[in-house]
This record gives structure tokens, C-alpha cells and sequence, in this order.
């Protein structure tokens, strides 16, 4: 794919600037709160009802109490409270547990379990006794990685050359991988094929609307998705661009924080979330857009998070999370212009469940596909089901998760489509992984990339 069409640098001093130019306390050295845990606020809102049970994935594959949602309610609540210690005993059923929200969506009494989930991981970390390379690899994730983009960026440089430098061809081919570890072999395979540094979409720039300019948006690019999958970052762009957007993406934001707020470090995503307020609160946008339903979906906590753990934040990180819109969301509320050119392809969608029970967001990936002429649509079973990606979660508890991903990859081949969109990068290369491994002949992408094809094809002459 060609990268979009125009795009100049940045003006000193406009909209997306460095967040170098802002004042350092805006960014690092805000105060932050440690949420009071005396009171059991939230927990004492399930009603015990049970409607959550049987949307709970691993309720469903384990039919254990303490692995359903009510159970682990129950768990956290008296841990809370005292009544039982934050032990391993409890650490076992809250580490299976995916955070896919789906008890959310089901609860009538309005449990916000997302948030309780938060803070039993981080005091389940508080607690745990970890052996030392566990603490180390877990700071090189949380405090290197994940925290600075240019050491993401070295980790995704090293993966590439790995990749290409015949390494990874002799290790699959001579079974090497599989000998030492059948499980890493496994997981080996996971992971995405790094493109070239070159292919990268652009930071600091501003890409300029196609035709006349009706909205001005940011793209928050995230971090896994930025160094793994160039082609979707510049269809997004694209898509933007051919709607009449110019699209900042600004220099200086990072992870959303989602990882870490999903593995009790806590303290790591409301670093990131203070970074990434400083940039994108600044901005004179109408929309901050995102196209991986966890950072969307972390990003309109941020008001969230600020309330709770950091107040002088607060009204920024409010600003940041009411303007964010998944990529279909926005142009569903714009009224995009459907594409021209047709795709003769049996076509499905796969809810990622941070978008669908995180944002709510479920109807609008589904109108911009159907609008692709010629596709056959066909609904996919049990689309509002985890495919057992949910961030680490495939590779900390593997078994599990590809027990609840052959039932997606059942459900997929049911339909007979050719290709399955779904918007979340942990998705795309979970389901790209399970059509290789339970033989599913389907090819897996993210809407952006479908209608970005469909948009180049029309403008053909
Ligand atoms: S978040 Fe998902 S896996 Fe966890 S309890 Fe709720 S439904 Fe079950
Ligand atoms: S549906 Fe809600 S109220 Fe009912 S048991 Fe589950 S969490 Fe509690």
C-alpha cells in the first residue's frame, strides 16, 4: 500500500507539538492519589443474580464459581474487606479471568467489574511474591518497553531482523523451538511479521484532507499497532483523508496504558495517561480517533482514571476521553462516503470486546463494512464473544485461551466467509493465528484495511 498521498511536517508551535514544548509538571509530576480501599462501593452493588454467568467465557469452559464473574466479585469483595487474605488462592481465579467485560454488558445492576478488576491486580501485585526474573521481566515490560517508545521500537527492530535474518525460518524449519519448548514454539507463532522501519507511519506530521477540509481529527496511534501493522495505520489515515479529515499525528504520545492497567501496574498506565493527556488535550481537534478497541476504549477511562487517582488532570483527561471515537464510530457520525469499487467476498465481523462491551461500539463497524458493494454479508455466531486474545492473555494462560479460541475458529468456519474483519490488533493476530492452527481458510483484517483497498480501487481510473 502507498502511504497517503501529502503530508508536511508539523508547524513549530501548532496543534500536536512535542511534548517536550509543554511545561514537564503537566506531564510527569502531577500528584497522584492512591484510591482510598475502605470502602467496598461497587461490589456491594451485585444484586448475586447470576445473569453475568453465562457470558463469562472462562465461567462457561470451567463452570467453576470462582472463575465466573459473580464469583470473583465475591472473591475480591471480602479480600477487600479483610475477610480473606490477597493470596495466591485468589490470584489464580482473577489471572484467568480475560477482562473481556462481557459481565458488564449482561449485569442489570450495573457493576462496573472492569474497575474492581483494576484494583484487585493491583493489589493482588502488591502482595505477591514474585521470584526475581519475574520482577525484572515485568520492569523491562512495564518500565522500558511499554513506557518509551524508542525502546518499543529497538524491541520491534531486533523482532524484524529475526525474522528476515533466516533465524526464525531454520528454528520452525529443523523443529529446533518445538524441542526446547512445545509452548514458546507455539507462541512463537503469534507473533506479527514486523514491516520494514521505512513502512511506519509518520509522527509529527499532518496528513491533509482529500479535497476540502470539513474536520480537523488526531490519530492516536498506540503502540503495538504502530511498529507491527504499518498497512492498517496508513489505511486509517486514508480513510480519514478521503472524508475530508486532516489528520495530526502528533509526536510524543504512547502506550495507552492498557497493558499495564490489564497486569496490576497501575502506576505505569496513569504514567502513560498523564503523557498522552499532555499531548492530545492541547489539540484544537474534533475528534481524537482510534482504531484498536483497547486503546479506544482506555483512552475514554481516562476522565476516568484522573477523577480517581490524579484531580489536577482531571479536566484534560476528560477533554481526551470525550473526544475520542473508534475509527467507525467517527465515520458513522460523519456520514462517510461508501466506496465505489466492489468486493466479490463472503465477508463476517468479529466484536472486539472493547468495543463492544467496553464502547459500547458495535453497530457501527457493521455499516461501514456493508457498505463495501458487492460483499456477502454474513453474520458470524457468537460474535459478541471473547476470541481468548484479551492483551497478554493468549500467552499467560495459553491452554485456556486457545480452548475458547477453537470455538471461535468452529463458529468462523460455520459461516463459510473469506474474510473476517474485527478492529483490535491483540484480535486480528489471535484469529490470524487460529486460522493456521485449526485449518480455517479465512483471511482476517481490520475494516480500516478493507475500505482503504475499496476507496483506492474506486479512485482508479
Ligand atoms: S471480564 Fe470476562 S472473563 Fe472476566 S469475569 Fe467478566 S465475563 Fe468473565
Ligand atoms: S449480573 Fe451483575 S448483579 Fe448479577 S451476579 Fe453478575 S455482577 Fe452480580
Amino acid at each position: 500500500m502507498k502511504p497517503p498521498l501529502e503530508s508536511t511536517p508539523h508547524p513549530a508551535g501548532a496543534p500536536g507539538a512535542s511534548p517536550a514544548d509543554l511545561p514537564k509538571s503537566r506531564l510527569e509530576d502531577l500528584p497522584w492519589k492512591k484510591r482510598s480501599r475502605e470502602k467496598a462501593d461497587f461490589y456491594v452493588d451485585c444484586v448475586h443474580c447470576g445473569l453475568c454467568l453465562a457470558q463469562c467465557p472462562t465461567y462457561r469452559e470451567l463452570g467453576f464459581e470462582s472463575d465466573s464473574p459473580r464469583g470473583r466479585l465475591f472473591l475480591m469483595r471480602a479480600a477487600q474487606e479483610g475477610t480473606i487474605p490477597w493470596n495466591s488462592r485468589i490470584a489464580d481465579h482473577i489471572d484467568l479471568c480475560l477482562g473481556c467485560r462481557a459481565c458488564e454488558s449482561a449485569c442489570p445492576a450495573g457493576v462496573r467489574y472492569e474497575r474492581l478488576l483494576e484494583e484487585a491486580r493491583e493489589a493482588i501485585e502488591e502482595h505477591r511474591k514474585r521470584p526475581w526474573t519475574e520482577r525484572l521481566l515485568r520492569s523491562l515490560v512495564f518500565g522500558q518497553i511499554f513506557r518509551r517508545p524508542r525502546v518499543l521500537h529497538l524491541a520491534a527492530r531486533a523482532l524484524r531482523l529475526y525474522q528476515v535474518c533466516g533465524l526464525r525460518f531454520l528454528l520452525r524449519r529443523s523443529g529446533l523451538l518445538k524441542l526446547l519448548s512445545p509452548k514458546w514454539s507455539e507462541l512463537e507463532q503469534l507473533l506479527p511479521d514486523i514491516p520494514p522501519a521505512r513502512r511506519l507511519l509518520k509522527k509529527g506530521i499532518r496528513y491533509p484532507a482529500r479535497g476540502e477540509r470539513k474536520y480537523r481529527v488526531a490519530f492516536f496511534t498506540g503502540c503495538v499497532m504502530d511498529e507491527t501493522m504499518a498497512d492498517i495505520q496508513h489505511a486509517t489515515v486514508e480513510i480519514l483523508q478521503h472524508n475530508g479529515c486532516e489528520v495530526l499525528v502528533p509526536e510524543g504520545q504512547g502506550c495507552c496504558g492498557a497493558v499495564q492497567s490489564h497486569s496490576g501496574a497501575f502506576a505505569e498506565a496513569l504514567r502513560q495517561m498523564k503523557t498522552n493527556v499532555g499531548v492530545l488535550a492541547p489539540l484544537e481537534v474534533d475528534a481524537i480517533i482510534s482504531n484498536a478497541a483497547g486503546c479506544g476504549a482506555v483512552l475514554k477511562e481516562y476522565g476516568r482514571w484522573a477523577a480517581d487517582y490524579c484531580p489536577a488532570l482531571r479536566s484534560e483527561a476528560e477533554k481526551v476521553s470525550a473526544q475520542t471515537a473508534d475509527i467507525s464510530q467517527f465515520l458513522v457520525r460523519i456520514g462517510f462516503a461508501p466506496p465505489e469499487a466492489g468486493l466479490e467476498k463472503r465477508l463476517t465481523y468479529d466484536e472486539p470486546c472493547h468495543l463492544l462491551h467496553g464502547q459500547k461500539v458495535s453497530a457501527e463497524p457493521r455499516r461501514v463494512l456493508r457498505s463495501i458493494p458487492g460483499i456477502e454479508w454474513v453474520e458470524l455466531p457468537n460474535a459478541d464473544q471473547c476470541c481468548g486474545g484479551a492483551g497478554t492473555y493468549n500467552i499467560m494462560q495459553y491452554e485456556l485461551s486457545m480452548r475458547i479460541l477453537e470455538k471461535k475458529m468452529k463458529d468462523i468456519a460455520s459461516t463459510g466467509a473469506e474474510v473476517l474483519a474485527t478492529g483490535n490488533p491483540v484480535c486480528l493476530l489471535q484469529l490470524r493465528y487460529g486460522a493456521r492452527r485449526f485449518g480455517v481458510p479465512v483471511e482476517v483484517r481490520h475494516p480500516a484495511e478493507l475500505l482503504a483497498a475499496q476507496y483506492r480501487l474506486g479512485r482508479k481510473p
